[in-house]
């Protein structure tokens, strides 16, 4: 992780950075945002920079040996202390026990949030998830001995919240007395529910809220959902962009299951299911009607791309490859642009308002014939 991986904050970013530069770093740190924000794809990102051996500017490389074991969170120097939960396996809840998939749940996406991890655990019910007091105690042992590679030992302590009065109390007589050349770095997104005695002891770096502007742009990148899903998403997630990448991923990949669905259903020239189709296309808003045009056009054109021997040009997600390779074989070049030309003129047409189930089962028709056409 580092910090260009992080959509927007520039000036946190530019804090951190800095504080590496002019080595003036804190040995506690608090980093705080909103739920599922980017404070601890942040925290990475420092650490990322702090132990770079190869730093390129203000910030990390991301490919020298250090970069790569931060990123898997399977360096050395890295402890990590996270909420966790009692199992038939498992009787002490300890993050030690569950550490294979922490890496694995922070390796797929850092900006989730507590719900999101007790889900993953596949914890039942409402339970919580807590750090019990045990877990600070074994962390004093282990930060007592010396980093192994870089200039520090890290500890992330991941929702700090879930410390309770007692483990809360373990690890303040660390940051009290804290061991040389140890960082600790506190993540939360609700510092009332810390001891404020602990807060007191912290520096603390309000990561913040990534700028909708920024969050849009990302979304698009990783979901490619249009600009303006992304930008409604990126202004009604209150800065949790877990929600809006799993919202954003959820949106394209329903639209991806109805196009898929649809094309199959003019390929094998089932009637039946083109008039139910047609029918579901006329229970959609406007605005969903018009985004599986848009999706339709898309899709072709990367078709075209693949026929015509530029596959380099083809954007698309990996679960939409076998699709666009498959749908290629069975078409030629003037199809698919005739195809795309009856998709234009149906979206023109219900701008204006024509009836969406007759455009819908007519278009299905003429992309039959063209489909089936004798070139
Ligand atoms: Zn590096």
């Amino acid at each position: 992780m580092r910090f260009q991986d992080i959509p927007g904050l520039k000036l946190v970013k530019k804090q951190l950075s800095r504080a590496v530069q002019d080595q003036h770093i804190a040995h506690a740190q608090l980093f705080q945002g909103p739920v599922g924000g980017a404070q601890m794809a942040m925290a990475l990102a420092f650490v990322s920079y702090l132990f770079c051996t190869q730093r390129d500017g203000d910030d990390a490389c991301g490919t020298c040996p250090s970069c790569q074991k931060v990123h898997k969170g399977i360096h050395p120097d890295l402890l990590f202390v996270f909420p966790s939960i009692t199992t038939k396996k498992v009787k002490d809840a300890e993050s030690d026990a569950f550490l294979p998939e922490w890496r694995n749940f922070l390796l797929e996406s850092p900006y989730r949030s507590l719900p999101d991890w007790l889900l993953y655990l596949g914890a039942e019910g409402n339970r919580q998830g807590n750090i019990p007091v045990e877990e600070t105690r074994k962390l004093v042992q282990k930060i007592s001995l010396k980093p192994f590679e870089a200039p520090f030992k890290v500890v992330f302590l991941w929702n700090a919240e879930s410390l309770n009065a007692s483990s809360g109390n373990a690890l303040l007589k660390t940051l009290e007395e804290p061991p040389s050349s140890t960082l600790f770095l506190l993540i939360c997104s609700d510092p009332q529910k810390l001891l404020t005695t602990i807060i007191s002891r912290t520096q603390r770096i309000q990561v913040g809220t990534v700028e909708e502007e920024a969050l849009a742009a990302y979304l698009v990148s990783k979901t490619e959902i249009d600009i303006e899903k992304a930008q409604r998403l990126a202004m009604s997630c209150e800065g949790n962009i877990s929600w809006a990448l799993s919202k954003a991923a959820n949106e394209n990949l329903s639209m991806a299951t109805w196009f898929a669905e649809w094309m199959r259903a003019v390929y094998s020239k089932n009637l039946t299911k083109l008039s139910h189709m047609a029918d579901d296309f006329d229970g959609l808003a406007k605005e969903e009607q018009k985004g599986i045009l848009e999706y339709a056009l898309h899709m072709f054109r990367q078709c075209l791309y693949q026929i015509t021997g530029t596959p380099e040009l083809i954007k698309s997600l990996e679960k939409e490859r076998a699709f666009i390779a498959n749908f290629s074989k069975t078409l030629h070049q003037d199809a698919i642009s005739r195809m795309s030309e009856k998709v234009s003129e149906v979206y023109y047409h219900l701008e204006r308002n024509a009836r969406a189930k007759m455009v819908h089962l007519d278009l299905s028709l003429q992309l039959i014939r063209l489909f089936h056409a004798k070139n």
